[in-house]
Protein backbone atom coordinates (compact mmCIF):
# COMPACT_ATOMS: atom_id res chain seq x y z
CA UNK A 1 0.00 0.00 0.00
CA UNK A 2 1.25 3.62 -0.86
CA UNK A 3 0.26 7.03 0.16
CA UNK A 4 1.15 10.30 -1.47
CA UNK A 5 2.35 13.07 1.33
CA UNK A 6 1.73 16.46 -0.09
CA UNK A 7 4.19 19.45 0.30
CA UNK A 8 3.22 23.11 1.84
CA UNK A 9 4.71 25.78 0.24
CA UNK A 10 3.98 26.20 -4.07
CA UNK A 11 7.31 27.73 -3.98
CA UNK A 12 9.66 25.42 -2.91
CA UNK A 13 7.65 22.63 -4.36
CA UNK A 14 9.34 19.55 -2.97
CA UNK A 15 8.60 16.68 -5.26
CA UNK A 16 6.08 14.33 -3.50
CA UNK A 17 6.88 11.79 -1.31
CA UNK A 18 5.68 8.09 -1.92
CA UNK A 19 5.92 6.55 1.95
CA UNK A 20 5.29 2.90 1.40
CA UNK A 21 3.58 1.36 4.26
CA UNK A 22 3.59 -2.46 4.72
CA UNK A 23 0.64 -3.89 3.49
CA UNK A 24 -1.32 -5.19 6.42
CA UNK A 25 -1.83 -9.42 6.56
CA UNK A 26 -5.03 -10.32 6.17
CA UNK A 27 -5.90 -12.51 8.99
CA UNK A 28 -8.25 -15.20 9.27
CA UNK A 29 -11.33 -14.96 10.67
CA UNK A 30 -9.66 -17.78 13.25
CA UNK A 31 -6.41 -15.60 14.54
CA UNK A 32 -8.99 -12.61 14.88
CA UNK A 33 -7.57 -11.87 18.14
CA UNK A 34 -3.83 -12.17 17.38
CA UNK A 35 -2.06 -9.32 19.30
CA UNK A 36 0.77 -8.97 16.93
CA UNK A 37 3.34 -10.94 19.01
CA UNK A 38 5.85 -13.49 17.24
CA UNK A 39 3.77 -16.63 18.11
CA UNK A 40 5.60 -19.27 20.76
CA UNK A 41 7.86 -21.89 19.41
CA UNK A 42 8.46 -19.64 16.11
CA UNK A 43 4.84 -20.74 14.91
CA UNK A 44 5.85 -24.29 15.68
CA UNK A 45 2.74 -26.24 17.60
CA UNK A 46 4.12 -29.63 17.20
CA UNK A 47 2.91 -32.07 20.56
CA UNK A 48 3.13 -35.46 20.99
CA UNK A 49 -0.38 -37.13 20.56
CA UNK A 50 -1.10 -38.32 24.34
CA UNK A 51 -1.91 -34.18 24.86
CA UNK A 52 -4.75 -34.65 22.77
CA UNK A 53 -5.90 -38.20 24.77
CA UNK A 54 -5.51 -36.64 27.96
CA UNK A 55 -7.67 -33.13 27.20
CA UNK A 56 -10.18 -35.28 25.53
CA UNK A 57 -10.77 -37.24 28.99
CA UNK A 58 -10.79 -34.35 30.38
CA UNK A 59 -13.44 -32.97 28.45
CA UNK A 60 -15.76 -36.12 29.04
CA UNK A 61 -15.22 -35.48 32.64
CA UNK A 62 -15.69 -32.08 32.68
CA UNK A 63 -18.36 -32.47 30.32
CA UNK A 64 -20.11 -35.28 32.83
CA UNK A 65 -19.97 -33.00 35.97
CA UNK A 66 -21.27 -30.29 33.98
CA UNK A 67 -24.69 -32.22 33.08
CA UNK A 68 -24.19 -34.11 37.17
CA UNK A 69 -24.45 -30.51 38.65
CA UNK A 70 -27.47 -29.44 36.40
CA UNK A 71 -29.37 -32.56 36.94
CA UNK A 72 -28.42 -31.93 40.94
CA UNK A 73 -29.90 -28.77 40.98
CA UNK A 74 -32.67 -29.31 39.05
CA UNK A 75 -33.35 -32.67 40.09
CA UNK A 76 -35.85 -31.77 43.01
CA UNK A 77 -38.00 -30.43 40.21
CA UNK A 78 -38.17 -32.56 37.72
CA UNK A 79 -38.94 -35.37 40.45
CA UNK A 80 -42.04 -33.12 41.51
CA UNK A 81 -43.23 -32.93 37.75
CA UNK A 82 -42.60 -36.79 37.47
CA UNK A 83 -41.21 -38.92 40.32
CA UNK A 84 -38.87 -41.37 38.72
CA UNK A 85 -37.71 -38.79 35.78
CA UNK A 86 -34.75 -37.34 38.10
CA UNK A 87 -33.11 -41.20 38.84
CA UNK A 88 -33.61 -42.03 34.95
CA UNK A 89 -31.76 -38.97 34.15
CA UNK A 90 -29.16 -39.80 36.52
CA UNK A 91 -28.83 -43.03 34.83
CA UNK A 92 -28.81 -41.87 31.37
CA UNK A 93 -25.28 -39.81 32.50
CA UNK A 94 -24.00 -42.71 34.07
CA UNK A 95 -24.43 -44.85 30.91
CA UNK A 96 -23.17 -41.97 28.35
CA UNK A 97 -20.21 -41.34 30.66
CA UNK A 98 -19.27 -45.26 30.47
CA UNK A 99 -20.01 -45.05 26.91
CA UNK A 100 -17.79 -41.90 26.35
CA UNK A 101 -14.86 -43.42 28.22
CA UNK A 102 -15.05 -46.74 26.03
CA UNK A 103 -14.77 -44.67 22.86
CA UNK A 104 -11.99 -43.01 23.82
CA UNK A 105 -10.35 -46.54 25.18
CA UNK A 106 -10.73 -47.75 21.90
CA UNK A 107 -9.54 -44.61 20.02
CA UNK A 108 -6.35 -44.87 22.13
CA UNK A 109 -6.29 -48.59 21.33
CA UNK A 110 -6.54 -48.32 17.75
CA UNK A 111 -3.95 -45.41 17.63
CA UNK A 112 -1.23 -46.49 19.70
CA UNK A 113 -1.77 -50.62 19.13
CA UNK A 114 -1.25 -49.71 15.49
CA UNK A 115 -4.57 -50.86 13.75
CA UNK A 116 -8.11 -48.72 13.61
CA UNK A 117 -10.19 -50.96 15.56
CA UNK A 118 -13.62 -49.54 14.56
CA UNK A 119 -14.86 -48.52 10.95
CA UNK A 120 -14.07 -44.93 9.46
CA UNK A 121 -17.71 -44.04 10.32
CA UNK A 122 -17.96 -44.54 14.00
CA UNK A 123 -13.78 -42.82 14.32
CA UNK A 124 -12.03 -40.94 12.13
CA UNK A 125 -15.14 -39.81 9.96
CA UNK A 126 -17.48 -40.03 12.51
CA UNK A 127 -17.71 -39.03 16.31
CA UNK A 128 -14.02 -38.35 16.54
CA UNK A 129 -14.59 -35.19 14.96
CA UNK A 130 -16.90 -34.29 17.36
CA UNK A 131 -14.86 -35.19 19.78
CA UNK A 132 -12.05 -33.26 18.47
CA UNK A 133 -14.05 -29.98 18.32
CA UNK A 134 -15.26 -29.99 22.07
CA UNK A 135 -11.54 -30.88 23.64
CA UNK A 136 -10.14 -27.61 21.53
CA UNK A 137 -12.69 -26.06 23.16
CA UNK A 138 -11.49 -27.41 26.44
CA UNK A 139 -8.07 -26.81 25.63
CA UNK A 140 -8.93 -23.18 25.12
CA UNK A 141 -9.82 -22.40 28.28
CA UNK A 142 -6.02 -23.77 29.39
CA UNK A 143 -4.21 -21.72 26.55
CA UNK A 144 -3.14 -25.07 25.15
CA UNK A 145 -5.75 -24.79 21.88
CA UNK A 146 -2.72 -24.85 18.90
CA UNK A 147 -1.29 -27.93 20.66
CA UNK A 148 -3.87 -29.73 21.94
CA UNK A 149 -5.47 -29.32 18.20
CA UNK A 150 -1.97 -30.20 16.68
CA UNK A 151 -1.93 -33.33 18.40
CA UNK A 152 -5.64 -34.10 17.67
CA UNK A 153 -5.10 -33.67 14.14
CA UNK A 154 -2.13 -35.68 14.21
CA UNK A 155 -4.08 -38.55 15.50
CA UNK A 156 -6.81 -38.35 12.82
CA UNK A 157 -4.24 -38.35 9.45
CA UNK A 158 -2.64 -41.43 11.63
CA UNK A 159 -6.29 -43.62 11.67
CA UNK A 160 -7.28 -42.20 8.38
CA UNK A 161 -4.07 -42.77 6.68
CA UNK A 162 -3.98 -46.55 7.87
CA UNK A 163 -7.31 -46.95 5.78
CA UNK A 164 -4.67 -47.07 2.70
CA UNK A 165 -7.45 -45.86 0.49
CA UNK A 166 -6.40 -44.71 -3.11
CA UNK A 167 -8.15 -42.85 -5.25
CA UNK A 168 -7.51 -41.94 -9.66
CA UNK A 169 -4.77 -39.13 -10.41
CA UNK A 170 -7.71 -36.93 -11.05
CA UNK A 171 -10.01 -37.94 -8.32
CA UNK A 172 -7.38 -36.65 -5.72
CA UNK A 173 -8.00 -32.52 -4.75
CA UNK A 174 -5.04 -30.69 -2.71
CA UNK A 175 -6.54 -27.52 -1.40
CA UNK A 176 -3.99 -24.98 0.02
CA UNK A 177 -4.36 -21.75 1.43
CA UNK A 178 -2.85 -17.72 0.67
CA UNK A 179 -0.84 -17.51 3.40
CA UNK A 180 1.93 -20.17 2.43
CA UNK A 181 5.71 -18.93 1.19
CA UNK A 182 7.27 -18.64 -2.29
CA UNK A 183 9.20 -21.78 -1.14
CA UNK A 184 6.35 -23.28 0.00
CA UNK A 185 4.29 -22.68 -2.76
CA UNK A 186 6.93 -23.93 -5.40
CA UNK A 187 7.21 -27.24 -3.18
CA UNK A 188 3.21 -27.99 -3.54
CA UNK A 189 3.61 -27.11 -7.77
CA UNK A 190 6.30 -29.16 -8.00
CA UNK A 191 4.68 -31.96 -6.43
CA UNK A 192 1.21 -32.01 -7.42
CA UNK A 193 2.84 -31.55 -11.05
CA UNK A 194 4.74 -34.51 -10.98
CA UNK A 195 1.39 -36.18 -9.71
CA UNK A 196 -0.47 -34.77 -12.26
CA UNK A 197 -3.19 -33.67 -9.26
CA UNK A 198 -4.91 -30.52 -9.49
CA UNK A 199 -3.90 -27.75 -6.77
CA UNK A 200 -6.30 -24.95 -5.44
CA UNK A 201 -6.33 -21.99 -3.57
CA UNK A 202 -8.70 -22.13 -0.89
CA UNK A 203 -8.59 -18.32 0.40
CA UNK A 204 -11.52 -19.03 2.88
CA UNK A 205 -13.61 -22.02 3.95
CA UNK A 206 -16.92 -21.29 1.90
CA UNK A 207 -14.30 -21.18 -0.93
CA UNK A 208 -13.09 -24.33 0.12
CA UNK A 209 -16.50 -26.29 0.30
CA UNK A 210 -17.10 -24.72 -3.27
CA UNK A 211 -14.30 -25.69 -4.66
CA UNK A 212 -15.17 -29.48 -3.56
CA UNK A 213 -18.64 -29.49 -4.30
CA UNK A 214 -17.90 -28.72 -7.87
CA UNK A 215 -14.78 -30.28 -8.62
CA UNK A 216 -16.72 -33.63 -6.86
CA UNK A 217 -13.10 -35.52 -5.66
CA UNK A 218 -12.69 -38.63 -4.30
CA UNK A 219 -10.29 -37.39 -1.79
CA UNK A 220 -8.78 -34.62 -0.76
CA UNK A 221 -4.79 -33.74 1.00
CA UNK A 222 -6.22 -29.94 2.58
CA UNK A 223 -3.08 -27.64 3.63
CA UNK A 224 -3.93 -25.24 6.76
CA UNK A 225 -2.93 -23.97 10.41
CA UNK A 226 -4.55 -26.02 12.86
CA UNK A 227 -7.06 -24.10 13.88
CA UNK A 228 -8.77 -23.46 10.47
CA UNK A 229 -7.63 -27.00 9.76
CA UNK A 230 -10.18 -27.82 12.54
CA UNK A 231 -13.33 -26.17 11.53
CA UNK A 232 -12.13 -27.60 7.48
CA UNK A 233 -12.27 -31.54 9.26
CA UNK A 234 -15.35 -30.87 11.07
CA UNK A 235 -17.18 -29.66 7.82
CA UNK A 236 -15.81 -32.28 5.08
CA UNK A 237 -14.13 -35.26 6.34
CA UNK A 238 -17.09 -36.50 7.27
CA UNK A 239 -18.30 -36.16 3.47
CA UNK A 240 -14.53 -36.86 1.99
CA UNK A 241 -11.46 -38.35 3.26
CA UNK A 242 -9.43 -35.66 3.91
CA UNK A 243 -5.71 -35.66 4.84
CA UNK A 244 -4.77 -32.54 6.60
CA UNK A 245 -1.05 -30.99 6.29
CA UNK A 246 -0.63 -28.37 9.24
CA UNK A 247 1.90 -25.31 8.67
CA UNK A 248 4.36 -23.46 10.88
CA UNK A 249 3.99 -20.04 11.22
CA UNK A 250 7.40 -18.47 11.92
CA UNK A 251 6.41 -14.96 10.88
CA UNK A 252 2.81 -15.02 12.58
CA UNK A 253 -0.27 -16.34 11.10
CA UNK A 254 -1.40 -15.91 7.72
CA UNK A 255 1.50 -14.98 6.11
CA UNK A 256 4.77 -16.70 4.98
CA UNK A 257 3.75 -20.57 6.49
CA UNK A 258 6.02 -23.40 5.65
CA UNK A 259 5.15 -27.04 5.49
CA UNK A 260 6.54 -30.37 5.56
CA UNK A 261 7.11 -30.82 1.73
CA UNK A 262 8.20 -34.12 1.91
CA UNK A 263 5.06 -35.51 3.98
CA UNK A 264 2.65 -34.22 1.39
CA UNK A 265 4.47 -35.94 -1.38
CA UNK A 266 4.09 -39.05 0.79
CA UNK A 267 0.33 -38.63 0.87
CA UNK A 268 0.04 -37.41 -2.57
CA UNK A 269 2.40 -40.61 -3.48
CA UNK A 270 0.75 -42.76 -1.20
CA UNK A 271 -3.28 -41.52 -2.37
CA UNK A 272 -2.58 -41.65 -6.14
CA UNK A 273 -0.44 -44.80 -5.86
CA UNK A 274 -1.36 -48.29 -8.31
CA UNK A 275 -4.77 -46.74 -8.03
CA UNK A 276 -6.94 -49.06 -10.12
CA UNK A 277 -9.99 -47.32 -12.75
CA UNK A 278 -12.14 -46.48 -9.21
CA UNK A 279 -10.85 -45.51 -5.84
CA UNK A 280 -10.36 -48.79 -3.46
CA UNK A 281 -10.37 -49.31 0.18
CA UNK A 282 -8.25 -51.39 2.71
CA UNK A 283 -8.74 -51.75 6.32
S1 LIG B 1 -4.65 -21.20 6.93
FE1 LIG B 1 -3.26 -19.43 6.74
S2 LIG B 1 -4.58 -17.75 6.05
FE2 LIG B 1 -5.93 -19.35 6.83
S3 LIG B 1 -6.28 -18.79 8.99
FE3 LIG B 1 -4.58 -20.22 8.95
S4 LIG B 1 -2.74 -18.99 8.89
FE4 LIG B 1 -4.46 -17.65 8.30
Amino acid sequence: MAALQTATPPSQAPRAQLIHIEVDRRLGHEWDEWNGRPLPGGGDFSAAPGLFFRYAALTVAVATAAVALLLYLIGPRLAVLWEPLSQDLWIALGVLAGLSTLYLSVLAASFYGGRNLLPERLMERGPYLQLMNYTSLVARGFGKRDWVEHAAIDVYNTLAERRGRTVGKGELLVLIPRCLSKQALDGVLEIAGRYEVPVFVATRGQLARRVIRERRPRAVVAVACERDMMTGLRDVAGKLPVLGLTMQLPNGPCRDATIDLGQMERWVQGLVAEAPARGRTRQ
